[in-house]
Formats: C-alpha cells, structure tokens, sequence
C-alpha cells in the first residue's frame, strides 16, 4: 500500500486567466517601455480605497485591549462573537430579515465558507453553476469529483437565468449581484429559484458578497424571500462592503429551518467550524463590528459611492457609444459586450495595445462569456475617466 492523492486536482483546469493576463501585461511592457506610465488597470477585483478610519480606531483600541493582562483575550469563540453577530442580527432586520444569533457564524471571509461548506454534502450531488461563474464554485466541487452543471447566462436571459421544470440540481450557486456580470435577480425571479429549490429538495448557495451595492427594491438577501430559510445558505464579506480584502472577514448564515433527511443543518456546520476552524481574530471582529456604527456605515457609505460613481463614468460611455452591458447600476463590475464582434482575448489585446487599458476577458469565467469583457470600478475616479475616455476613441 501506498498513499493515494486525491485524484480530482489532477482534473482541475489551470487557474489561467489572470496568469495569462499577467503573461501578456509583462509581454505587452517589454514591448512598449515607453507606454509602461500609461497602463491602467480596469480588471482588478480588489478595492483600493483605505479601511474607514471608524475600522481602524477600532482595531487599534481592541489591540490596546489585548496588550494590557486585565483585558487580554485568547482564543475567542468559533462562530464569532456575539458583539458582531449582533450587529450583523441589526443589519438583516433592516431588511426584514430575522436571524436568531447561532445561524451566523463569522469566517474569514467568504471564499473559505463557500469552500468549506462542501464538507457537509455528500460527493454524489448534482450541482448547478450559472455560466459566466465566479472560478470558486467550479473548482472547489471539482476537488470534490462533484458533476457539475452549467446553467447558460447570456444576452437573451440579461445574463439571469432561470430554473427550467426539467431542470435537476442538489447544491445550486447563485450570486447576485453578481461577479462577473453585475446583473441583480429581483425578487420575483429569486421567488422562482426558492419555489424550484423546495420542490426539488436541494439547497441554494447564495453568495452575496457584492449585496452593499444594491440599492431601490432590489434583494440584499435570499432570506427576503418567503420560505429561503428552509432552502438556503447566504454567504457574505466585509471585503467590497469595507475594504477587508486584505483584513478578512465574513460571514456566513445557516438557518435553523435547514433540515435534510430530518438532520438539521445548522449543529453540523457548527461542529465542523468548531473542529476545523479557530475563529476570526478579535481585532478583526471589533473592526467588523465599527462597519455597523453610524460612522462606521458614513464613511462606508461614502466608499461604496466613490465606486458608483466610477461605474457610472463607465456606463455612461457604454451608453454614448451603444454597447450592450449588464451591471454597472447595482454593481461594481461591468459585464459588456465586446466591441466590434470580437472575441474577449481579442479585445483584450486591442484594449491594451491600442489604449493601454486592461480588463478581464469573459472567456476566463467559462464558454458563455466567450464575446464579453469585464470592467471594474474599483479603480480612481481619475484612471476611470481616463481610460474610458480612450475606450471611447478605441470604439469610435
Ligand atoms: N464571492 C464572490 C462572488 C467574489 O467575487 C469574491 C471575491 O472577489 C468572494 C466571494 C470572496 O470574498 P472574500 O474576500 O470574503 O473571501
């Protein structure tokens, strides 16, 4: 006998697309040193904004805390504290929402959460990704040997699809608003996911990362949905809401209503955070926590509009020059077409060659994105502003 490796890694694609982004980026500037200024980033997922100053007050008096004998603290609870699972309770009411403290547990983030939680299903389920697909999903079932089943998003759907009666699915991802499109489900057509999961007795994986974008009547959470808590699990992150991309924070909700075979969901995921899990560091915890003070939320606020505003400067050029796109509105990333009938590779050489700018090519999150292309508003309003300025005189 010998070990035996888990033979599923060997069946997972290549994480290629931002490598080879990064390939032709550094190809691209030996080529062009002189150009090499002018390079501006529109593909980045990550915030460039600094934390709020109410996070970062808050994590330096909780290290003080933590440096003096009377108030130090060791390990912390699993699941978080109570402190920030409160405040998170506060949010979800605002919405409606009810949440009883035990169905929140807070992470590092969601990314770790919407991995792990594959630890409770079992390896034989069927499960259901839109195309276009946030990469996390696809690969962590693939580690798992999981068949997976691709639900098509495209221009005739508004990149939203919809459950179809001969549909089958155990695990279901939905991620809305979502990365890469930007597109938002409305109630209704979320109602219509909720009704399609309970009559076939799986379960929603809803990841709502981006839902501090969403503004009007648009859902922040699955659980706005009548009979969500029997269905779905919500994952969310302190990531886009507050700039915790490098700080890592999440959270993630599992009702108590989630009961499979008669086995309640909820003491499971418990007793994998407590065995596997160590709990998010108290800091971290008590900056989470500031994100929810008035300041806190003011400051906030005022990121997440600096973000808007650079969609906004990128829509409205889409908008001038006639390119179809989705997202943009309740969404910091921009899903369009690709200029011109191109393919995303193609467009993505030309936007670099020609204006130097740099996106993301939707054929990186599967076949259906194939002719389209993402943009991000995470950038400065100023580089923003400048690279549609030459997208526009590229599109012409
Ligand atoms: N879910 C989606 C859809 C994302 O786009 C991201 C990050 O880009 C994450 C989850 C990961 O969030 P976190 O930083 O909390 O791990």
């Amino acid at each position: 006998m010998a070990v035996k490796l888990n033979g599923n890694y060997q069946n997972l694609e290549e994480s290629y697309l931002f490598a080879e982004i990064a390939r032709r980026i550094r190809k691209w500037q030996a080529d062009h040193p002189d150009k090499a200024e002018q390079l501006i980033r529109m593909g980045i997922g990550d915030v460039t904004r600094p934390l709020p100053e109410a996070v970062v007050n808050a994590m330096v008096s909780a290290s003080q805390e933590l440096g003096r004998a009377e108030s130090f603290r060791g390990y912390g609870p699993e699941q978080g504290y109570d402190f920030l699972k409160e405040a998170i309770q506060r949010y979800y009411a605002r919405y409606a929402v009810e949440l009883d403290l035990h169905e929140i547990f807070i992470s590092d983030g969601a990314k770790s959460d919407l991995g792990n939680i594959l630890d409770l299903f079992d390896k034989d389920n069927v499960v259901m990704v839109t195309d276009p697909v946030y990469p996390v999903y696809v690969d962590t079932n693939q580690m798992d040997g999981r068949k997976i089943v691709f639900k098509t998003a495209s221009e005739e759907n508004g990149f939203l699809p919809m459950p179809a009666k001969e549909d089958h699915a155990d695990l279901i991802y939905l991620c809305s608003p979502n990365n890469p499109t930007g597109a938002v489900y409305d109630r209704e057509m979320l109602k219509q996911w909720v009704a399609f999961a309970r009559e076939n007795h799986a379960v929603i994986l809803f990841d709502a990362a981006y839902e501090c974008f969403v503004t009007g009547d648009l859902p922040h959470s699955i659980y706005e949905i009548p009979g969500a808590k029997e269905v779905a699990i919500e994952f969310c992150s302190f990531s886009k809401k507050a700039g915790f991309t490098g700080t890592r924070c999440g959270y993630t909700i599992v009702p108590k209503e989630l009961v499979i075979d008669g086995i309640p969901v909820n003491p499971m995921w418990l007793r994998r955070q407590t065995t596997k899990f160590n709990g998010v560091s108290y800091v971290t915890q008590r900056g989470a926590e500031a994100v929810f003070t008035a300041e806190g939320e003011k400051q906030i606020q005022e990121n997440i509009d600096y973000y808007r505003e650079n969609a906004a400067i990128i829509t409205d050029t889409l908008d001038e020059l006639g390119i179809y796109y989705t997202g943009g509105k309740n969404s910091p990333y921009i899903w369009l077409k690709c200029p011109g009938n191109l393919d995303s590779w193609s467009f993505f050489d030309k936007l670099l060659n020609e204006a130097c700018v740099v996106g993301t090519p939707g054929a990186g999150f599967g076949k259906a994105g194939e002719s389209f292309f993402r943009l991000t508003a995470f950038s400065t309003h100023e580089n923003t502003r400048e690279a549609m300025r030459r997208f526009k005189e590229l599109c012409k």
